[in-house]
């Protein structure tokens, strides 16, 4: 029985607003910058919003948060509903912060008007400057006390392109001593010469984010509007611009950002790492870009699994990797089909059986539904079994296959080792076996033995490539990085290992569609890189875990 949850801090505030009646229905939003692709924080971020929305009736907007035409493009933008909708979201409209420059053009003209908004002519350094500090007061500008027809007329010159990038800035009049420093006059809007992905050329002055979020939530009566905990500073000057301008009441609500062991989440950082060509692109199965664990396999069903489990919190937390990599198992053990792979092959003869004969057994496709589906799976005189499950001076608690042992081949028979072949430098290059047709499954009486081994038939086997990744990074928390190091020096050199593996056919065959269970080893899926001849498979997460989760 599903243990009833705890509600977490948004879903008591937000049951509050619907209780009292200060909203009748929720409206949220999930707000990319189109600069880069979406992560696993993003991911967080999707299953807060629209799992809020979906939780109580409500709805969730995808606004892009474009107001930076330097650093983003169209490509970004794609990629982003490719994403969401992957993730199994639906929004409600596809809006975008550039739908509002006119809005919030006038705003900014109502603001000058009212003796609130003025344009300074200070560099960006001289402003930093005089912005002081916490235990500072900032120091007025020069240029603070504009009569509001220069205001207007200076404000409408760099709307129409009469200066340079950085040769003016519109500012809010605010306090130069207020003492969250965010208040100590704002800037409005910068000039950037910039081609933007939607709007051309029809501007040249382009809004900050904290003019423009709060106005863009509020003209599509967002009713709760949730970010990470590092906004929670901006809260009061989101709610200033609101109350000043006497729109509709939105409301800000902050959470933890996800931090996960072993990778980071930084846009700045991931793009640095495709444009410098230390991964293949953004889809790298080894990025935490969700079109990276995609492509490494990871189900939404998965994702979605890992963010319910750790839950919206108040507090920054690092949060163990393993606990995703236990997740996607959780999913894939229920639902992915079993193939026998192997990957370091030593041949292994059948004496006693047929030259030339094929049985086919009919396997199942998922254990945990013995009534399901199944695939056949040809056994022969000659097979391949894993190298490293025949050991020569086996010790006592070696169960697999040894000289004079037995062992089952799953799904079929129980084999004896009869003999060991090796070359001139000592290595096994064959085992001779011979087997015994009564312990056939379903064929008489069962006996056990106490090692099973996966295997496959040397004639049907199917070559295949194998992408064996593990963790992109060697350091677990990623904002530990010494002073005098680069996050770039602590890429794992084995993040990306390749191998060939020798595959029943049946996987070749796989239509389900998600990653696959190479059986005792780990779960793989198909790449895009594959050809005809060339099956590429990307290893997800190795069935191995010690781990448990809380
Ligand atoms: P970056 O700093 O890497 O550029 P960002 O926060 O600027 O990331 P946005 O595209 O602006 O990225 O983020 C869209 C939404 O996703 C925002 O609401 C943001 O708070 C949220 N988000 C971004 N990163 C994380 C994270 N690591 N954990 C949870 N939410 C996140
Ligand atoms: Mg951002």
């Amino acid at each position: 029985m599903e243990e009833e949850r705890k509600l977490n801090f948004l879903e008591e505030i937000i049951e509050q607003d619907l209780k009292s009646g200060k909203v009748d229905s929720i409206l949220t939003r999930f707000p990319p910058e189109p600069n880069g692709y979406l992560h696993l924080g993003h991911a967080k971020s999707l299953c807060i919003n629209f799992g809020l929305a979906a939780k109580y009736g409500g709805k969730t907007n995808l606004r892009y948060d474009d107001t930076n035409p330097v650093k983003e493009d169209v490509e970004y933008v794609d990629s982003i509903k490719e994403d969401i909708r992957w993730m199994g979201f639906q929004w409600e409209k596809e809006c975008y912060a550039s739908d509002y420059f006119d809005q919030l053009y006038e705003w900014a003209e109502e603001l000058i008007k009212r003796g609130l908004a003025y344009v300074d002519d200070q560099s960006q350094e001289e402003i930093s400057k005089g912005r002081g500090t916490v235990d500072q007061p900032g120091i007025e500008s020069p240029w603070r006390n504009r009569s509001v027809e220069e205001n207007l007329k200076l404000f409408r010159e760099m709307r129409d392109g009469k200066y340079a990038d950085g040769e003016k800035v519109l500012r809010a009049k605010i306090d130069m001593a207020h003492p969250n420093m965010m208040f100590r006059d704002p800037l409005l809007y910068r000039i950037k010469h910039a081609s933007h992905h939607r709007t051309g050329d029809k501007w040249c002055i382009y809004p900050m984010y904290d003019y423009t979020h709060g106005q863009c939530d509020s003209i599509e009566n967002i009713t709760h509007s949730i970010c990470t905990l590092e906004f929670d500073v901006h809260r009061p000057l989101y709610d200033w611009f609101i109350q000043t301008l006497g729109i509709y009441p939105s409301h800000q609500y902050e959470f933890a950002r996800l931090n996960l062991t072993y990778t980071l989440m930084s846009k700045r950082k991931l793009l640095e790492l495709v444009q410098k060509g230390l991964v293949s692109g953004w889809d790298d199965p080894r990025m935490p870009t969700l079109c990276g664990v995609r492509r490494r396999g990871y189900t939404p069903e998965s994702l979605k699994m890992f963010c319910d489990k750790i839950g919206v919190s108040k507090r920054d937390q690092l949060i163990d990797i393993q606990l995703l990599e236990w997740c996607v198992r959780q999913d894939l053990n229920a639902r992915s089909n079993r193939y026998m792979v192997v990957q370091d092959p030593v041949k292994l003869t059948i004496t006693n059986y047929p030259e030339g004969q094929v049985e086919w057994f009919d396997c199942p496709l998922n254990p945990a539904e013995p009534e399901g589906a199944s695939r056949r799976v040809p056994f022969t005189r000659e097979l391949y079994i894993e190298r490293a499950d025949f050991m020569e001076d086996a010790p006592k608690k070696f169960f697999r296959l040894k000289p004079d042992g037995e062992v089952r081949l799953k799904y079929t028979y129980i084999i004896k080792c009869e003999e060991v072949i090796k070359d001139e430098n000592g290595n096994v290059t064959e085992l001779r076996c011979t087997y015994d047709p009564s312990t056939r499954p379903g064929a008489g009486e069962w006996r056990s033995v106490k090692g099973t081994i996966h295997w496959v038939s040397c004639e049907s086997a199917r070559k295949i490539s194998l992408r064996n990744y593990d963790r992109l990074f060697t350091l677990a928390d990623m904002s530990q990085v010494p002073e005098d190091k680069d996050y770039k020096d602590f890429l794992n050199p084995e993040s990306l290992t390749y191998a060939s593996a020798w595959a029943e056919p049946a996987l070749l065959e796989d239509k389900s569609g998600i990653a696959v269970q190479f059986e005792r080893t780990g779960y793989y899926v198909l790449d895009k890189d594959s050809t005809e001849s060339e099956p590429v498979f990307n290893r997800t997460v190795t069935l191995k875990d010690s781990y448990k989760p809380e």
